[in-house]
């Protein structure tokens, strides 16, 4: 007899990205008897793990009653599963609201409304097509090298894989002072990683308090950040340099070593200290440097 193993069902967002030899042998219960009509090669497919075996392989401890070298099958589905579950971390974009001091609100409007359209399509059958206008520091946005240097790097040249499912961190931010040095960050597993900073600055958004009096990091620490070669960082505050120095040495030393910057998030609380990813995505737009972004994290739930 051959024993099938009841084991990890993954959200297809993240089927590959969950499947690890550790869910996989300890997050199932569950095993019985194959029935015939399971045995399905597609299903089997889109596990790239062994998908076959001993018992010896597959348990941990091993189940009372089985020899070692029991054969054992697995399959891709159960009751005991890892699922991602989505946070949004950033703010909605709404017509006439600032952002930054200084630089003008979206102007949202109707370039051909539901009703106007009515009149190009059979009846019954009718679309919307908006039309913004903004400039490219509004909500929740993305800065690329570009951003800061006429050389660096545009929207169009950051790769994917710069900006989405990044293994992530979140750190927070002392509650007292404005400054986040670089202790804050020091002994921290940060390479590689997108790191989070959580000022809880965000609760003053859409208020005149937001634009003034905001956490920021020091210049030392952005040195540490690149130093410790993380992928990006992102913010919940105005800005990630304090506006009082007007040589901007975070944004230099980040962007300059072809880190991105994402400021005015929202919602860090929501997130665990680690184990989760982080997604930033702007569009591809070539000799810009900046993008509003939905960021979002994947946070892995074991059920
Ligand atoms: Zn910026």
């Amino acid at each position: 007899m051959v024993t099938v193993v009841h084991a990890t069902t993954f959200a297809p967002a993240c089927q590959n990205k969950c499947a690890s030899a550790e869910n996989f042998v300890y997050g199932n219960e569950h095993q019985f008897s194959a029935p015939a009509a399971w045995s399905a090669p597609a299903l089997w497919r889109s596990w790239p793990q062994k998908i076959s075996g001993s018992a010896e392989d597959w348990y941990t401890p091993k189940p009372a009653g089985l020899s070692a070298q029991h054969p054992v099958l697995a399959l891709g589905f159960s009751f005991s599963h890892t699922v991602c579950m989505l946070i949004d971390l950033s703010h909605t974009i709404e017509h006439g609201m600032i952002t930054y001091k200084g630089l003008p609100a979206p102007l949202i409007c109707d370039f051909l409304s539901h009703e106007a359209s009515r009149k190009l399509y059979a009846p019954g059958t009718e679309f919307h097509i908006g039309r913004i206008d903004m400039v490219a520091n509004t909500g929740t946005y993305l800065d690329s090298p570009f951003h800061r240097f006429a050389t660096g790097k545009d929207l169009a040249d950051l790769p994917l894989d710069s900006l989405a499912g990044l293994d992530a961190v979140l750190v927070k931010a002392p509650v007292s002072g404005r400054a986040i040095s670089r202790e804050v960050f020091t002994g921290l597993d940060v390479a590689g990683k997108a790191v989070l900073v959580q000022t809880n600055w965000d609760r003053h958004w859409r208020t005149d308090a937001y634009f003034e009096g905001h956490p920021f990091l020091t210049e030392d620490a952005a040195q540490f950040l690149s130093e410790a070669r993380v992928k990006l960082v992102g913010i919940d505050s105005y800005n990630i340099d304090d506006t009082a120095d007007l040589r901007r040495p975070v944004h230099t030393i980040l962007l300059g070593n072809n880190i991105p910057i994402v400021e005015h998030m929202t919602g860090l609380t929501q997130l665990p200290p680690d184990r989760f990813e982080f997604f930033a995505v702007p569009p591809k737009v070539r000799s810009f440097g900046t993008f509003p972004v939905r960021a979002f994290a994947a946070v892995k739930q074991h059920r």
